[in-house]
């Protein structure tokens, strides 16, 4: 039995993957129950690598039937409201809630396979493999062993003594309900898909999503513990943003609900470890990286349905698939997280909102 922590969207494709051509995972979250947080907001799923770890998953029909329609158009304003780029989506790049996405995968996976409540405090190696300690005590042994358990992985020390480092951007999420029905002013200025205001070196990315919610994030360079301090209000954001046109300070008075932090981590950039029998991670575990490529949920499906590929390619010899996983793995991490690096910088420094107009409209005409 292969041991699988982490249940969000890598380490469930994998558990997918492998379960379609008979073999047995077992998938430990900490989450008590599926239903535990909210899955955040929409995910684009990129034909190579996310449209790729469907098709391998057999779930690619059910994916399309979950696409939000016209939910891949862009827009992008400045802090006065000046429209620089409306672009409808083109279907390239569908756009899918990430809970729902979730829950696809979740459901075709045989009942049992995903053990909730199952908080890995420590891992170490054992004879014949390595031992998982959990928060209630008990103790799991598997001879593979694979991280899938995101930002903070317990399973990485194993492999790599690297750790997250902020990236000196924050995102508070916030959220804006039954937009069309009672914002329609709100649905209006965010329009089909995603909507990018930035200017002052910050900025809310906002998008629409399937049940009529709006999610916003609303941008801004701040220490981490400025977001994480629990100060945080719709007063001091409004504040950061005396200037702005009004419905876009808007999104902010007229969100309800808690608002949420999420300073924006990173593990250096290239980041790669020499081969470890019987273990290796995917997804963020392997490669944190800034959202600004919006490739993070993408590769690490990818390297899910290549990493279930190569364990099925090579029966018997663990060593060899996990290098082979690994060796592509790496560069590909390496070169996402180039990307999302430059954007970060990019996005949030003066004339962002030009140059990001421009390059969308370039990217259409090419
Ligand atoms: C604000 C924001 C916006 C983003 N937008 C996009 C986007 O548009 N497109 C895109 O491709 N990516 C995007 N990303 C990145 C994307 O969310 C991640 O890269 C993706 O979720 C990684 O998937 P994963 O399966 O590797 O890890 P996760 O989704 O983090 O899943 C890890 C799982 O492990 C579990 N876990 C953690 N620790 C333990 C433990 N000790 N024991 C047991 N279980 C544990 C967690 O409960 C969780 O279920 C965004 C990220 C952020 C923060």
């Amino acid at each position: 039995m292969i041991a699988i922590v982490g249940a969000g969207l890598g380490g469930l494709t994998l558990a997918r993957v492998l379960g379609m051509h008979g073999v047995e995972t077992a998938v430990y979250d900490l989450d008590a129950s599926p239903n535990a947080r909210h899955q955040g907001g929409m995910l684009d799923m990129h034909e190579e690598s996310g449209q790729m770890a469907l098709r391998a998953a057999g779930l690619f029909a059910d994916f399309e039937r979950a696409v939000l329609p016209g939910g891949d158009a862009s827009r992008v304003i400045d802090k006065h409201g000046v429209v620089l780029l409306d672009q409808p989506g083109d279907g390239r790049r569908p756009e899918v809630d990430r809970g729902a996405l979730r829950d696809l995968l979740l459901h075709s996976l045989p009942e049992g396979t995903v053990r909730w409540g199952a908080r890995v405090t420590a891992v170490s190696a054992a004879p014949g493999g390595y031992e998982l300690t959990f928060a209630d005590g008990r103790t799991e042994t598997t001879a593979l062993l694979v991280g899938a358990d995101g930002a903070w992985s317990r399973v990485r020390p194993l492999l790599t003594a690297d750790q997250p480092v902020y990236a000196g951007l924050s995102f508070v999420e916030i959220r804006v309900p039954r937009t069309r029905a009672e914002h329609p002013r709100l649905a209006d200025v965010v329009g089909d898909g995603m909507l990018f205001a930035l200017d002052d070196e910050r900025g809310f990315l906002a998008h629409r999503e399937s049940d009529d919610e709006l999610c916003v994030y609303v941008a801004v360079k701040k220490p981490a513990e400025w977001a994480t301090g629990g100060e945080v209000g719709r007063d001091s954001l409004l504040a950061l943003f005396p200037d702005w046109h009004p419905d876009l300070r808007a999104l902010v008075s007229e969100s309800e609900g808690a608002l949420i932090p999420r300073p924006i981590y990173a593990l250096p950039t290239g980041q790669r470890w020499s081969r470890v029998p019987g273990v290796t991670l995917l997804g963020d575990a392997a490669h944190l990286m800034s959202p600004f490529a919006g490739e993070g949920a993408n590769l690490a499906m990818q390297d899910a349905a290549e990493l279930a590929q190569a364990i099925l390619a090579h029966p018997g010899d663990v060593e060899a698939a996990l290098g082979d996983y690994e060796r592509a793995m790496f560069p590909r991490a390496r070169a996402a997280a180039e990307e999302s690096m430059r954007n970060l910088v990019d996005l949030f420094q003066p004339g962002a909102a030009r140059r990001l107009a421009a390059f969308f409209s370039g990217a259409t005409a090419g």
